[in-house]
């Protein structure tokens, strides 16, 4: 298929159709393994979300078989993107991750729980006996209302607080609601984040530039700033990187930027608050099939082909980085703090 990276509605539309009436339609595992919707260890599944299954992600495998590779549709998606409208259908965990009791009676907040890695932190965190409140966009309410249901089909407090993170006064406000409604805090997760790609410096607005650092960058701040007071000693900080930060490419300036900021804030501050007893990790993901990509963070060209430039040849999905986040929220991992822990498919640092 011909590149085309201009936006244009009509396709758009045809193209978002397609993706959801064929999801609708599949009653099958969009995956090529055998799905097992058995319920192990006090899960119980969620038979809504047939379509997601993955096999166990514990089910020993060839990795490069696990999940569907490219080429993948062209699908453009209006920002910030559904992961409802993704073809095929990320697997955050839904019917695969199984819970062993790692963090029973945990408090987590996570931004961009909603969809992607977020979304599979949030499920894998409820399994493991936590209560999770995760943060989204208001156009984000119908991928979020899931994540809710899978939470409480875990018997946790789900808590759903929408909002835009580029607001300084709102991310206070999340912290407080989020500490008012789960009873505390003791793990925090800066996972939201914009992604535009532009093929020059000189297409980058002001605006665009300003919204990108306020997202990833600004926010991480201000929920950070005003989470740490409330943490015990144990508690935990998790902030989403990328492999961008250690190579990144040219279309994407402003983002790389922020995600190689990233790395620097989580060494740093691991420092201040060790004496506090807080750990504090990055994660850094390689390319991972998530709605950033589709709704504007790779050309559609890009989108067909994604992840095959790894060594595995595919994209990750987001269920197979739910175990880092929840190792990193455990006391599994106490001695493990200022550093990043990687999930590229054999490529890219760290
Ligand atoms: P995603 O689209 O599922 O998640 C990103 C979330 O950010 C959205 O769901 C949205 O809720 C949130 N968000 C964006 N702007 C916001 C705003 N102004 N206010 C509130 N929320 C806002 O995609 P994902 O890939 O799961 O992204 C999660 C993290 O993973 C991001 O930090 C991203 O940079 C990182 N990452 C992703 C990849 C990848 O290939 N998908 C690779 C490396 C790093
Ligand atoms: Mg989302």
């Amino acid at each position: 298929m011909k590149p085309d990276n201009t936006f244009d509605p009509t396709r758009r539309q045809v193209v978002g159709g397609l993706a959801t009436g064929m999801a609708a339609a599949m009653a099958a595992p969009a995956f090529a393994q055998s799905s097992s919707s058995s319920s192990p260890s006090g899960n119980s599944g969620n038979p809504s979300n047939s379509y997601d299954a993955g096999g166990p992600i514990w089910q020993m495998q060839d990795p490069r078989d696990k999940y569907p590779e490219p080429p993948f549709p062209r699908q453009p998606l209006e920002w910030p993107g559904l992961a409802s409208e993704m073809t095929p259908r990320p697997d955050h965990g839904e019917e695969s991750y199984r819970g062993s009791g790692r963090l029973v009676g945990r408090k987590a907040l996570i931004t961009g729980g909603d969809s992607g890695i977020g979304r599979a932190a949030a499920i894998a965190y409820a399994r493991e006996g936590a209560d999770v409140a995760i943060n989204y966009l208001p156009a984000e309410e119908s991928d979020a209302q899931e994540v809710i249901q899978l939470i409480e089909a875990e018997g946790r407090n789900a808590v759903a607080i929408p909002g835009d993170l580029r607001d300084a006064s709102f991310c206070s406000e999340l912290v407080e609601q989020a500490v008012q409604q789960l009873g505390g805090l003791d793990i925090l997760v800066n996972n939201a984040a914009r992604q535009q790609w532009k093929p020059s410096i000189m297409e980058i607005s002001h605006e665009d530039f300003d919204d990108t650092m306020k997202t990833n960058l600004y926010a991480m701040y201000w929920i950070t700033q005003a989470a740490i007071p409330h943490m015990e000693p144990g508690s935990v900080i998790i902030n989403t990187t990328s492999v961008v930060a250690y190579d990144p490419p040219k279309i994407l300036l402003d983002y790389s930027m922020t995600k190689a900021a990233i790395v620097a804030f989580t060494k740093a501050l691991a420092k201040q608050v060790a004496e506090q007893g807080i750990r504090v990790n990055g994660v850094a993901p390689g390319p991972f099939w998530t709605p950033l990509q589709p709704s504007g963070g790779q050309p559609q060209d890009a989108v067909e082909t994604f992840g095959e430039s790894t060594p595995l040849g595919r994209p990750g999905q987001p269920v197979e980085l739910a175990g880092t986040y929840v190792l990193l929220a455990s006391p599994e991992s106490s001695y493990t703090t200022g550093n990043i822990h990687g999930a590229g498919g054999g490529a890219g640092d760290p």
